[in-house]
């Protein structure tokens, strides 16, 4: 079932989304060579703390960290670890904060100083990918409109597409329905009303589509080791279009 929000659980949402787009502003000036990504991950988890949040994703189906980064060929779900970032690699951090019961979520892929054109037409191209899934957002559009935007986008670009994984709706759960993937046709799926909320998060590979599980159940890695994006926001559906909550 797919929840409308009332106007004190949006008013929720709109903090936790606020407390995860400044989570993002403070860990991306910490992005450098030579920081761990255990480090990125405990003064994420101190900053959400800060705000009277709790970070989403810890305890989350027993994941342990309150961030999930994953670094050039890792999609998705990395469990930061002693790994220290180097020069020319990419990072995407996702990040939920739970404020009172409700949750915001969003990712980005930060490049690490100077990165290779490759991985800069990667970052960019998801970005708007992601962008264009969002302006399909508005009541009377179908989730698959959003699907087809970004798959188009991706396919326009020449990008792979994760397809095993999908942004989803956001409330007093982290997941609910419906999934969001990002591929679909136009005209098809749950219809879009005022007071959904949705996170739209495309997931594009340099190279092909596929993707693996590594060995701790948790981190997805491209099948070719090609360098993986991730763009993320929540997105609230509003009377004639749509108001990203985890945005500026
Ligand atoms: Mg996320
Ligand atoms: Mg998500």
């Amino acid at each position: 079932m797919i929840s409308i929000k009332s106007a004190r659980e949006i008013e929720l949402m709109v903090i936790a989304g606020k407390i995860v787009f400044e989570t993002h502003q403070h860990l991306k000036k910490l992005i450098k060579p030579g920081i761990s990504l255990v480090e990125l991950d405990s003064e994420a988890e101190r900053f959400i703390l800060s705000k009277g949040a709790k970070p989403s994703f810890k305890g989350y189906d027993g994941f342990p960290n309150a961030t999930c980064i994953s670094v050039n060929e890792e999609v998705v779900h990395g469990i930061p670890s002693n790994r220290k970032l180097k020069l020319g690699d990419i990072v995407s951090i996702d990040i939920g904060a739970d404020y009172k019961g409700y949750h915001g979520d969003s990712a980005w892929t930060y490049a690490v100083g100077n990165i290779d054109d490759e991985k800069k037409y990667l970052l960019e191209h998801t970005k708007k990918a992601l962008y264009e899934g969002i302006k399909q957002v508005k009541p009377g559009n179908r989730i698959g409109d959003i699907g087809y935007a970004v798959e188009n986008y991706a396919n326009n670009h020449n990008l792979g597409i994760v397809r095993e994984l999908c942004g989803h709706g956001v409330g007093n759960k982290l997941h609910e329905d419906p999934d969001v993937p990002n591929y679909g046709n136009k005209h098809t799926g749950p219809i879009l009303k005022e007071g959904m909320v949705i996170a739209i998060e495309p997931m594009l590979n340099l190279g092909s589509d596929d993707i693996v599980i590594e060995d701790n159940d948790w981190t997805i890695t491209t099948l070719d080791q090609r360098p993986s994006a991730h763009f993320e926001h929540t997105v609230l559906v509003t009377k004639d279009g749509y108001r990203i909550l985890t945005g500026e």
